[in-house]
């Protein structure tokens, strides 16, 4: 039911100036007013008892209004998202009628959390000018931790949360996401990848659980209750599953390529993680980048409507992933179903003036186009924002504080898998007199934390408020800890070296092996399997620590090695490693994907993975040593 205010017909454009001129803000709140005492009333009059009205009714009713008097301008611009710089001028906010705004590479928003908020406060004072006065989204790539602040906790890559199996500790480390997320400005993440990586090649995989669905589906659920609680709660955030669907499961593990997974498979394998977030009540979902057999996923109109919309029941928001009205058909994506635009790079003007043009030629209908804009304004009831658009300055000072940290560093403990361990070499003893440290990923935050942390590929620097593997080592061992940067110091008098080796930080397609910028490999370096030969030959004992986004072929050099550690990407809490080394706490990770033998592995579409019973791995899917099970 609605305040008895009809729709414009789509054509009539004259109409909808005069009504836009006519219509003031107080006018529009005293009409949602009046639809939502009169739906009460309804339901008062027809049920005297005293039933309460579920609070998604009224925020269906509060649409439904709000929806009848929007013009199509309006409702273009609120299926709109932008960049808070490059893809506008701030008036544009009011004058394009903005609907979302993304934090992703490029200027910060201000120099500490306190303008971050500013800035945003102030895009989302244009965006309460206009005149229905609808606040805006913002949205953040936190996809560990608020990954893009300086001074944030960052937590372990979702490969190691994969590895915890600990469906406590992730809603924990979400809920502090969302946290930090809301503290900087945001109340929208574009969070958790729930991909099953088929093939390691992929240069994504470490931004998902696991090669496992059961595992994913656990972790999924997890993460999106920690993130979005009660997400009208200021210290709450919208999630999104993304990315919707197949994206790990390319053939060749190529980003964005073709998935040739049968409708069988995709959803034996794949929807399940989806269909656990929809059952959450996940508030978005983005398109994928890949094709299915073919068609690319953001025109997918059978998967995206009449399976995520229709048949799972999905109620939020389908959102484009980078300039996805660009590259994928235009108009045809709308037609599929994608509600919001992530206009970027050139693609606002293109995007609104092409749908507009859609719609006068009844190619776009209006249908869809309010479908889109009622899940949008949905979601924006949902999280609160018309009562409380702007972020809350308390939460600034839970950033990256010290129960934060503590939390990650729990998770970088129980996210380290043991693959051997020999003669017990491990846990290291305290009291050694001298220890070596070797390779630069012991001493540097960027090199240990992977993509997406401060910039979008990462980088090897230090950043602010996190510890180095080094530094754990320093303060937890003893006797003497020398650093001995790339194996060439001569510290062959050490009791024990440990060996810090593994991926430089890589996101998206850079990631990929074999594959368009083709520099990286299944195997270590020449240089890194070298810092591992130097002391080994010389007959010291040694321990290999390996910071990877996914599992290598790394079989020589674990036969080298006395232990060998898969610690992942660890995070900002560097130091949580050296507390399982030296038995302050024992190793629980188990291996999220199965571990590849040799090159040959990779030979076929995937590698070694759960489903693919031909490859015999290394080390099966849920391998882990511990302290207790001494091998
Ligand atoms: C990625 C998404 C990401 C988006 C916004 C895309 O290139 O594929 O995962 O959310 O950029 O930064």
């Amino acid at each position: 039911m609605n305040a008895g205010i009809s729709l414009p017909p789509k054509d009539n454009t004259r109409e909808l100036i005069s009504m836009k001129n006519k219509i003031t803000k107080p006018y529009i709140m005293m009409r949602i007013f009046i639809a939502v005492f009169c739906f009460c009333a309804f339901f008062r009059c027809k049920k005297p008892t005293n039933k309460v009205i579920s609070p998604d009714v009224i925020i269906e009713q509060k649409v439904d209004s709000l929806l009848a008097i929007m013009t199509l301008d309006e409702k273009i611009g609120q299926m709109s998202q932008v960049r808070h710089f490059a893809d506008i001028i701030d008036k544009d906010i009011a004058e394009k009628f903005i609907g979302s705004v993304i934090h992703t590479q490029g200027p910060d928003p201000g120099k500490d959390a306190a303008g971050w908020q500013a800035r945003f406060k102030t895009l989302q004072e244009l965006a309460l000018s206009t005149r229905l006065g609808i606040p805006l989204l913002f949205a953040v790539d936190a996809v560990h931790g608020q990954n893009t602040f300086q001074g944030a906790t960052v937590f372990p890559h979702n490969i190691g949360l994969g590895a915890t199996r600990n469906t406590t500790l992730v809603q924990e480390i979400a809920a502090i996401t969302a946290i930090e997320s809301q503290a900087t400005g945001f109340n929208w993440v574009f969070s958790p990848c729930i991909a099953i990586p088929y093939n390691e090649k992929w240069g994504r995989v470490y931004e998902a659980f696991s090669e496992s669905t059961e595992l994913t589906n656990e972790l999924t659920k997890a993460l999106i209750i920690g993130l979005q609680g009660n997400l009208s709660d200021p210290k709450t955030v919208m999630a999104t599953a993304k990315h919707f669907v197949g994206d790990g499961a390319t053939d060749f593990g190529v980003e964005g390529g073709n998935t040739t997974l049968n409708i069988e498979q995709l959803e034996e394998r794949l929807l399940p993680p989806y269909r656990v977030a929809v059952n959450e009540g996940v508030g978005s979902v983005m398109a994928s980048f890949n094709t299915i057999s073919g068609q690319p996923m953001h025109a997918h109109k059978n998967l995206i409507t009449n399976l995520l919309k229709k048949e799972m029941n999905f109620k939020g928001i389908v959102v484009t992933d980078w300039k996805g009205y660009s590259k994928f058909g235009q108009n045809k994506i709308i037609n599929a179903g994608v509600d919001i635009v992530m206009a970027v790079d050139g693609d606002l003007d293109f995007f609104q003036q092409g749908v507009k043009r859609g719609i006068k030629n009844d190619s776009v209908s209006i249908a869809r186009i309010n479908d889109a804009v009622k899940r949008i304004l949905r979601q924006k009831y949902r999280l609160g924002l018309f009562e409380n658009p702007y972020p809350d300055s308390t939460l600034i000072s839970k950033i990256g504080s010290e129960s934060h940290r503590n939390k990650a560093k729990q998770a970088v403990r129980e996210s380290l898998v043991l693959l051997k361990n020999e003669k017990n070499i491990l846990p290291i003893d305290k009291t050694l007199k001298k220890i070596v440290v070797v390779g630069e990923h012991a001493n540097s935050s960027g090199l240990q934390s992977g993509g997406w942390t401060m910039s979008w590929q990462g980088s090897d620097e230090n950043y602010k408020g996190a510890t180095t593997i080094l530094e754990g080592i320093k303060n937890t061992a003893k006797g003497d800890v020398v650093y001995d940067l790339n194996a060439t110091g001569n510290h062959f008098n050490a009791d024990l070296a440990i060996v810090v080796v593994g991926e430089t930080p890589y996101a998206e397609v850079f990631g990929d092996i074999g594959h368009v910028s083709n520099t990286r490999t299944l195997t270590l370096t020449k240089e890194h399997q070298d810092y591992i030969n130097t002391y080994t030959e010389k007959g010291v004992k040694t321990i290999v620590v390996l910071i990877s986004g996914r599992t290598l072929v790394v079989t020589d050099q674990i036969n080298k090695s006395d232990a060998f550690v898969a610690a992942w990407l660890p995070g900002s809490e560097g130091n949580g490693i050296a507390e399982v080394l030296f038995g302050d706490y024992d190793f629980k990770g188990k291996l999220p994907h199965s571990w590849p033998k040799s090159l040959e592995d990779f030979k076929g579409k995937y590698g070694p993975n759960f489903w693919d019973k031909s490859i015999t791995p290394l080390f099966e899917y849920g391998y882990g040593l511990n302290y207790k099970l001494k091998n």
